[in-house]
């Protein structure tokens, strides 16, 4: 999956200066929280890099987005 495609399914998203985007983190512990917690960045390598300023795992954020291991650690 290409980061645009991930970032698109998001209510609301914000771009910042480094190329990361920033979205709302869809794990249930923040549901209803549309706040932007959850930065996803894709390294040139095409994995796409998953951090919760609320403290999920990456692992569960990639669930929640419905992004499988291998799109979540390698290039499609
Ligand atoms: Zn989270």
């Amino acid at each position: 999956m290409q980061i645009d495609t991930l970032v698109l399914r998001a209510t609301r998203r914000t771009l910042m200066d480094d190329g990361s985007w920033r979205i709302p983190c869809p794990c249930l512990i923040h549901a209803g929280d549309e706040r932007l917690r959850l930065t996803v960045e894709q390294r040139p390598d095409g994995t796409i890099v998953l951090t919760c300023s609320g403290g999920c795992r990456p692992e569960d954020v990639a669930a929640a987005l419905g992004l499988t291991a291998e799109e979540r650690e390698a290039a499609p």
